[in-house]
């Protein structure tokens, strides 16, 4: 049982993501902490308090949530929602919140979290407002193994210590990136990378099936190689490659393609803020954004890219790799 120094803590945002982190905490804090809990779908609030009714107390807006928890987790959509929660009417911030703890988990932009934590900053001298996104997915939601990209100084071993003995309930690894905000831009920064890696391996496996490679042995010269990468390994795009990959199950149950084409676009926000230069942004942000509007690919998983381009996802039944859909998705 977890070392948590709080009578009451609460969890706002009860979404793909949260429901689970909500659960975790729910079957594994101190019997004598409560979890205060609020979602704008009252649906979702009553679900998770039908399962744990001596646990959860409902509350009834961000703010009832602050003035009865000693630590509040929010896991929200987007920068807009962040800011709602936390600065609007009845938000976190119209609470008590003096000299409490405050995580926002949500993957959003980083001004809007540093505007939130400012605001608050001035309010308030001794609450403390962390970023701390999660990598991982719905299925590493609900097993507790997500990753949180922590933005704490690493020389900040108290704080890291506390926030480590609260978020190891929800998942697995805590990284600590260095300050405030760059939680979410090591996430940002992630996501890119992994988005872009999806479409090349999704690229690359094409053009060697194309070819009258079988996409099995593409996989492990690959794996051999210098083009060793996760997405291959593990999130391949070609389905029938790797069984436990979304590809193999209908590209369902994974990370939504629309859900990398915002973090995609959040993240091209930020290296044009910081002057970074990159060459593959545009094409990757049109290629999510194509993928994200064409019916065969939307709420699918995001390396559905290898469909959106085109890829032949019949090869196994076909007994050859040759002949791939003459159908691509236009990045015009
Ligand atoms: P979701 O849309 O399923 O859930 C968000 C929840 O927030 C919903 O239940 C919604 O009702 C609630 N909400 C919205 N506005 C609110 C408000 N004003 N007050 C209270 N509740 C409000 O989203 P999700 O998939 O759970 O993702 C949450 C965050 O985590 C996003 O930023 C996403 O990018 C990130 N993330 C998602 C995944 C994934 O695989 N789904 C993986 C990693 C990170």
């Amino acid at each position: 049982m977890a070392n948590i120094a709080a009578d009451s803590i609460g969890f706002i945002g009860l979404g793909a993501m949260g429901m689970w982190m909500a659960v975790h905490l729910a079957e594994k804090l101190p019997e004598s902490t409560k979890l205060q809990v609020y979602d704008i779908v009252p649906a979702l609030v009553e679900d998770l308090y039908s399962k744990y009714p001596h646990k959860i107390i409902k509350a009834s807006s961000p703010k009832d949530v602050a003035d009865k928890s000693d630590i509040v987790i929010t896991m929200l959509p987007e920068g807009k929602h962040v800011k709602t929660v936390y600065l609007g009417t009845n938000g976190i911030s119209s609470g008590d919140i003096e000299g409490k703890l405050l995580i926002d988990c949500s993957t959003i932009d980083t001004a809007s979290f540093l505007e939130v934590k400012e605001d608050i900053a001035k309010k308030f001298q001794k609450t403390l407002l962390y970023d701390a996104p999660v990598s991982g997915g719905v299925i590493g939601a609900k097993k507790g193994t997500i990753a949180f990209f922590l933005g704490c100084a690493e020389d900040d071993k108290e704080e890291i210590e506390r926030l480590a003995s609260l978020l190891s309930l929800m998942g697995g690894k805590i990284i600590p990136c260095g300050g405030p905000s760059l939680g979410l831009a090591a996430k940002l920064s992630n996501n890119y990378l992994s988005g872009i890696i999806a479409i090349a391996c999704s690229e690359a496996m094409d053009m060697g099936m194309r070819s009258g490679l079988d996409p099995r042995v593409l996989a492990k010269v690959y794996a051999a190689g210098t083009a060793q990468n996760a997405i291959c390994d593990r999130f391949c795009p070609v389905p029938g490659v790797y069984p436990e990959a979304p590809s193999s199950n209908g590209y369902r149950d994974g990370f939504k393609v629309q859900l990398m084409k915002k973090d995609f676009s959040l993240a091209l926000d930020m290296a044009h803020r910081v002057e970074s230069n990159n060459v593959l942004g545009d094409v990757g942000l049109r290629t999510y954004e194509g993928a994200s509007e064409d019916a065969r690919c939307r709420d699918l998983d995001s390396r559905v890219v290898f469909r959106y381009l085109g890829g032949n996802e019949n090869w196994e039944a076909e007994g050859n790799v040759e002949g791939a859909s003459p159908e691509r998705g236009s990045l015009a």
